[in-house]
């Protein structure tokens, strides 16, 4: 029982002792906070004396702080007056006055406590308590005694009162802070009934309860330093922002500007000379002053008293009172002209590297048709070819329909190099190609295959029908001479052919026309010849 009630009183001891420290540092903060200060040392020196008292239960210890105690209980009275003054009114301050009437009543029980063996008016004995008792013996309180109670209480109960009426009449965060501090002095108040009905005779737990009283008040207290400020705050806010905010009456009459809003004025109305108090908003906003539209969020450019564009971002918003009745407007505006500028710079950018993209996309087209293409003919070159193939006759074998693949090749072409000179031999491949790109059908494959040789795919053609189209580009070649460099050619060529429904190879149709090729140059050229039946598949490694 007494380690539990030591246990109880000790973490009570100490946290009074903590926001002793704590309200102590801050006292310059707020009076409120010195007085707490205050409270707080009397309830942790009250507190120790309870403890010391239960912890070494002997006669002379317990008669010792038996005394003692009072040096806590009149601290806690005299701060609680400070206390509830100082969270009452703000502008209260401790005079000279007041300290030295808070005094009278300590000295006078400091005195009576110390002369109590002659008078005995204050603590008129100690009684000797049952064996087993947390304490050996109890005080009998003399007359005095309960004078300094009835100062005490009475001092405590006006404290009371004033904090009650002040709640009562404030609102917001101030209402909240006194009803905390009201709250809680409930659990001492609770803790003294219960000692007074006799219903714990062992021992008193007021000073517990007053342990609570200061950490809950210590918190609000803290509080309400913050809540003082926030008009400051505000105001810094104000200073600080780079917008520019302005509040005006209903006649259009500036009541208030920040620094922003002076240095914008002296921008856009140079004779205001940034004084702006009770000047019409009219003369720095000209026709972007509120008038029917109540609310507005425009973006504007005023051109100012130098002739120079100001975009202004503008926010003008209705202040109501009570009734919705219109007391006037703020107005909040931010110069834009840097940034719009700097949106345009952007947007400028943004468009020559969109430019710069585009001219990028079509030179990697460009460079990507190239890659397929041949330089002199612009035909597509033998490797696009081979894929192009290989893609087509893989669907037309799936579908079970032929492809002929036929190599066109140029009749004594060296002569023409020879009889006019390489120039003339490249205008004759460019024009040959020309024709043959013209002779070729839509969903052929016409590529230059090397040197004088080109290659013609036809899918879906069989070996007659190839054939019959062969012989058309056959003639189409030989049938009108080519203007090559400006001079008239005639051209032939021979063209060897083989077909295919899947069963050869690449390199196999490419040998099988080849060997056909072979034959119509063997036989005479300026022809077409297909490839034998015995041109059999297996007959080329792949
Ligand atoms: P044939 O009828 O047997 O095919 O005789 P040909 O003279 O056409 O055949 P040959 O293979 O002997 O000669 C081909 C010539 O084509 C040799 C080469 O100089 C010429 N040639 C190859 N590529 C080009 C080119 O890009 N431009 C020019 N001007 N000549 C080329
Ligand atoms: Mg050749
Ligand atoms: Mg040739």
């Amino acid at each position: 029982m007494r380690l539990a009630v030591v246990l109880i009183f000790l973490p009570a001891t100490l946290a009074a002792v903590g926001v002793t420290w704590r309200s102590w540092r801050r006292r310059r903060e707020s009076t409120a906070l010195a007085a707490m200060a205050l409270v707080a040392a009397g309830i942790a020196q009250w507190s120790a004396a309870e403890l010391i008292a239960m912890a070494f239960p002997r006669p002379a210890v317990v008669v010792a702080n038996g005394f003692a105690l009072f040096v806590g209980v009149t601290g806690v009275v005299a701060g609680f007056h400070c206390l509830s003054r100082a969270v009452v009114d703000r502008g209260w301050r401790l005079s000279r006055r007041t300290a030295a009437l808070l005094m009278i009543e300590p000295v006078i029980v400091f005195g009576l406590l110390a002369t109590n063996r002659w008078h005995e008016a204050f603590i008129a004995r100690w009684e000797p308590m049952p064996p087993g008792s947390l304490t050996p013996l109890r005080e009998v309180y003399g007359p005095l005694f309960w004078a300094h109670t009835a100062y005490s209480d009475l001092i405590l109960a006006a404290g009371l009162v004033r904090l009650v009426r002040a709640a009562w009449r404030s609102a917001g965060a101030t209402r909240t802070m006194q009803m905390l501090i009201l709250i809680g002095t409930i659990p001492p108040l609770a803790a003294n009934m219960l000692a007074i009905s006799d219903l714990l005779p062992q021992i008193d737990l007021t000073v517990l309860g007053f342990a609570v009283t200061v950490v809950v008040g210590y918190r609000a207290v803290s509080g309400q330093w913050l809540v003082e400020r926030v008009p400051i705050a505000n105001q810094r806010i104000l200073d600080a922002v780079s917008d520019a905010v302005v509040a005006i009456d209903r006649d259009g009459r500036i009541i208030n500007g920040n620094p922003a809003a002076r240095r914008l004025a002296r921008l856009l109305a140079p004779d205001l000379d940034g004084e702006l108090s009770g000047q019409s908003i009219r003369l720095v906003l000209g026709r972007l002053a509120p008038g029917e539209q109540l609310t507005s969020e425009q973006e504007h450019t005023i051109t100012n008293a130098r002739g120079a564009g100001v975009d202004l971002h503008v926010r003008i918003s209705p202040v109501h009172g009570h009734g919705a009745r219109l007391l006037g407007w703020t107005i909040v505006a931010r110069d834009i002209t840097d940034l719009n500028r700097q949106a345009r710079a952007l947007a400028e950018a943004n468009r020559q590297l969109n430019d710069q993209v585009r001219t990028i996309e079509a030179l990697r087209a460009d460079l990507a048709e190239q890659a397929i293409r041949d330089p002199l003919t612009g035909l597509h070159n033998r490797r696009h070819l081979m894929e192009r193939l290989d893609h087509s006759a893989a669907e037309l074998t799936a579908a079970g329909l032929p492809l002929s693949l036929a190599i066109i090749d140029v009749d004594h072409f060296k002569q023409v190099n020879d009889d006019f000179g390489h120039g003339v031999g490249d205008a004759v491949l460019v024009q040959l190609a020309a024709r043959l790109s013209g002779a070729a059908g839509g969903s052929d494959l016409l590529a230059r295959h090397g040197g004088e040789e080109f290659v013609l795919v036809m899918p879906g053609a069989d070996a007659d029908l190839a054939w019959q189209r062969l012989e058309d580009v056959r003639r189409a070649v030989s049938d009108l001479p080519l203007d090559a460099d400006g001079r008239s050619l005639s051209v032939t060529v021979s063209v060897g052919v083989a077909t295919t429904y899947g069963e050869h190879t690449r390199a196999e149709l490419f040998h099988c026309a080849d060997v056909a090729l072979y034959r119509a140059k063997t036989g005479g050229r300026n022809r077409v010849a297909a490839a034998d039946a015995d041109c059999a598949p297996g007959e080329v490694a792949a």
